[in-house]
């Protein structure tokens, strides 16, 4: 059976990206191969996903998925963006980072944002695919809904009134940025 690498260590990632991938391919995790995550220097998403993807390349030679993903809102200038994982760790979970994010929207008319990811692959041979997904919406004013991961219950997607949270599992990974970013990579690389 073949096997691929999902580089990530966020069990919401990895269940999305397995979900995603062939049935025919084995996901297997870097915690299983006791690999760390690398630091992430990069300044956009595509910086750090591509970083990602060649540091678990030195550690095995099967091919590797990683992501490089975020929650970008206009009034906050793009943030948390690059930073949306780190800004859970900052103020102690993703609850009191959203909570951080409602209160500083209170203010605000604008509560357009958008989720961005960025997927990488490198192949058995080396050979590097990136792709990225975006999906716009708005903030809600309220964390909303028990599903999904990270920033899920405060973001509502344009073509619906539901926070990614509130959806059932499969409505939201089929739309989402990294189903975005996935889809246009499975045209490049037909064996995913
Ligand atoms: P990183 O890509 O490891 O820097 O982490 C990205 C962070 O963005 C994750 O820890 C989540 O907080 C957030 N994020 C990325 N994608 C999603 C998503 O689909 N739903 C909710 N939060 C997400």
């Amino acid at each position: 059976m073949k096997k691929i690498l999902v580089g990530t260590h966020n069990k919401g990632k990895f269940k999305e990206i397995s979900f995603l991938l062939s049935k025919n391919i084995k996901k297997i995790s870097p915690k299983s191969l006791n690999i760390k995550s690398p630091k992430e220097t990069g300044k956009t998403f595509v910086a750090n996903s591509k970083l990602k993807a060649k540091y678990f390349s030195k550690y095995t030679n099967i091919p590797i998925i990683s992501d490089d993903s975020g929650l970008c809102i206009k009034a906050l200038n793009g943030n948390p963006g690059i930073f949306s994982a780190r800004w859970a760790k900052k103020h102690g979970s993703f609850r009191k980072a959203m909570k951080f994010i409602l209160k500083k929207m209170k203010p605000k008319k604008n509560r357009s944002a958008k989720f961005v990811c960025c997927l990488t692959y490198i192949s058995k041979k080396r050979k590097i695919c990136t792709e990225i997904g975006v999906i716009k919406g708005v903030i809600s004013k309220k964390i909303l809904g028990n599903k999904g991961f990270g920033y899920d219950p405060i973001f509502i997607p344009n073509s619906s009134q539901l926070t990614f949270s509130q959806m059932s599992k499969n409505k939201k990974i089929m739309m989402d940025h990294r189903y975005i970013a996935f889809k246009r990579l499975k045209r490049r690389v037909k064996t995913l």
